[in-house]
Formats: structure tokens, sequence, C-alpha cells
């Protein structure tokens, strides 16, 4: 690992060597393990990317090539960009290709004993100077890196969906969390093109804390019989400007997402006004999980997307 002083760092701290973050280990090959990658890899870094599932990986390396064709065709990148950035990636199910990253980034399923066992497994096969990243959309930072050997390394760092094309970063610092590591993963998000947002470390962080109440709001108005799925997006999109509608927004980041996130603001924070809508909750045990699954409040399988309700 290269050691650079950054000339920025805050008084007090010009000596504090900032790690220079070259290889980065990706775990979860889901959408955001493959945006994640998508952008180091384009960015130079060399990547590692694990999934438990092969077939995860598979379809990631899939799903980079197509939306890195798509920015060819753009003209955002060159054909050549695609094939170098495509090389720096490989993939694997075995922690041991971890050994020479400079960092780790954990984008595994929005459960927090999920992340726990992924961390236990790894650390014996880093490096001492490796950092590590959670991407969690919304569980403690401090209460993770309390149960690795490394809380001062570790760090939030909240991609936004779908990375490639989504500007913002959200950094989270744990209690612990040293400076230098605060200062590489900026660093990181600058080589990203990233804006970056720094958000102290509570349930959902900003982002989340203000849009899942909001798509959970939606799913208790479609609930009570308010407005159908469509009333309720088109009203949202022609009537607040927004982009996508809630339950269309919903579907794009996973149901299981969203209400894992609900329940850690409910949790967290112990107020009733955060509860997940019961409807939420009947379309994730029913494995209706929006569009990963091809069905969630939309019907993907039509074209165009049906209302499932
Ligand atoms: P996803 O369901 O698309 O992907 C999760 C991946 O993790 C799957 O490929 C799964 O096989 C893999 N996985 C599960 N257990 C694993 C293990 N033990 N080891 C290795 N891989 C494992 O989920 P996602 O939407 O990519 O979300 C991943 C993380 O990113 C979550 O923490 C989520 O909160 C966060 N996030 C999601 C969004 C969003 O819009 N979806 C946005 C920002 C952050």
């Amino acid at each position: 690992m290269n050691v650079v002083v950054t000339p920025s760092a805050a008084p007090g701290l010009q000596n504090s060597a900032v790690p220079d973050i070259g290889s980065i280990g990706v775990i979860g090959a889901g959408q955001m393990g493959n945006g994640i990658a998508h952008v180091c890899a384009l960015a130079g870094l060399t990547v590692v990317l694990a999934d438990v599932k092969a077939e995860a990986l598979e379809k990631a390396m899939a799903t980079m090539g197509r939306n890195m064709d798509r920015q060819v065709n753009r003209g955002t990148i060159g054909a050549e960009d695609k094939m170098l950035a495509m090389s720096h990636i490989t993939t694997t199910t075995d922690y041991a290709a971890f050994s020479d990253c400079d960092m780790v980034i954990e984008c595994a399923t929005e459960k927090e004993e999920v992340k726990d066992a992924i961390f236990k497994a790894l650390l014996p096969n880093l490096k001492s100077s490796c950092l590590l990243a959670s991407n969690t959309s919304s569980i403690s930072i401090t209460r993770l890196a309390a149960k690795t050997d490394r809380p001062a390394k570790f760090i939030g760092m909240h991609f936004m969906n779908p990375v490639p094309v989504m500007k913002l970063v959200e950094i989270i610092r744990g209690i612990a969390t040293d400076e230098p590591t605060f200062q590489a993963v900026q660093a990181l998000a600058g080589k990203l093109a990233k804006v970056t947002a720094v958000s102290e470390d509570f349930p959902a962080f900003i982002v989340n804390r203000v849009l899942v109440p909001m798509i959970n709001e939606a799913i208790y108005a479609l609930y009570e019989g308010v407005g159908s799925v469509v009333a309720i997006d088109t009203s949202m999109k022609l009537g607040a400007n927004h982009p996508m509608g809630p339950l269309e927004l919903a579907d794009f980041i996973g149901l299981d997402t969203c209400l894992s996130i609900m329940q850690v603001l409910y949790e967290g924070l112990s107020d009733s006004k955060y509860r997940p809508c019961p409807l939420l909750v009947k379309y994730v045990e029913a494995g209706w999980l929006g569009r990963k699954t091809n069905r969630g409040f939309y019907d993907y399988m039509q074209t165009p997307p049906r209302p499932t309700r």
C-alpha cells in the first residue's frame, strides 16, 4: 500500500499517514456490489468481487459489461476504457483472495447477522492495514465496527443506486473511526467522481432517514385504499416532481431492503411512527422483492410493468 500525506488534512493532522487505496475488495455482488465494482474498476482500481453465490458473480459481470456498453454507446467512456476496467475485476467465493486489498467494502444483504458473519470470516484474510467499509443503508457503523479487530479503520460508505449514475456517497464515521481512514475514504470518493455528504452514525443516516419513511407512507396509502399503485406514483411524479413514484422506487431499491431499513429505524429510534407497513411485510414474505425478483408493486414480466394490486 502506498502512503500519502494529504495537504488538506486538518491542523494537527498534517503528519497523519493517509492510506492510498489502489486495490479494493467488494463483498456482495448484487445491485450495489456490481455498481461499486463498476465505478472502482473504471477509476483504475484493482477489484476483487465476492459473493456466496457463484451465479450472482456471473450475473454481476454480465451486468457490468452491459452497463459499460451503454456508457460506450453514449460516448461517456471509450471501448478501450471498458476493456481495461473489466480486466481489473476478478471474482471469487473465497476471502483468501482479499489478502492484498487496501480496503474492503461490504455490500451484502441488509441483515446485521449476515454482515457480522462476513466480517468474522473475512478478517483473518486481510493485511493489518486494510480499511473496512460497509455500504449498509441503515445499520450502526459503530456497532458493526466494534465486532471487528479494527474499529479505527472501519467506516460507512453509503453509495446510491444505481452507483454509476448517482453522484452522492454518504460517509459515516463510527465512534472509533480515525482521521486517516476518513481522509482516505474522502479521497477514494473523489477518485470515483462522487460528491460526499457526512452523516452522523444514527439509524438510516440522512438519505434513508428521510426517503424510506416516505416510501413506507406511500405503502400505507395503498394499504388503506387512499389510492391505487398508479394513482400514488403518478401523484408523486407529477404533483411533487419526483423522477420516480415511491412504489416504483421501492421496487427499484428492493422491498427487503426497504423493510430492513424501517425495522432499523423503528427499533433504533423506539418511535412508533417508523412502524413498517404490514403490506410491505406481506410482499417481502411472499418473496415479491421488486425488480430483482421481477415482481413487487409492479410485475416486471409484463411490458409495460403492470401493478400487482
Ligand atoms: P442485493 O440483494 O441486490 O445483493 C446482496 C448480495 O449479497 C446478493 O448477491 C447475495 O448473494 C450476497 N450475499 C448475501 N450473503 C452473503 C455473504 N454471506 N457473503 C457474500 N455475499 C453475500 O442487495 P443490494 O441492493 O445490493 O444491497 C446490498 C447492500 O447495499 C445492503 O446493505 C443495502 O442496504 C445497501 N444499499 C442498497 C441500496 C439499494 O438501493 N438497493 C442503496 C444503498 C445501499
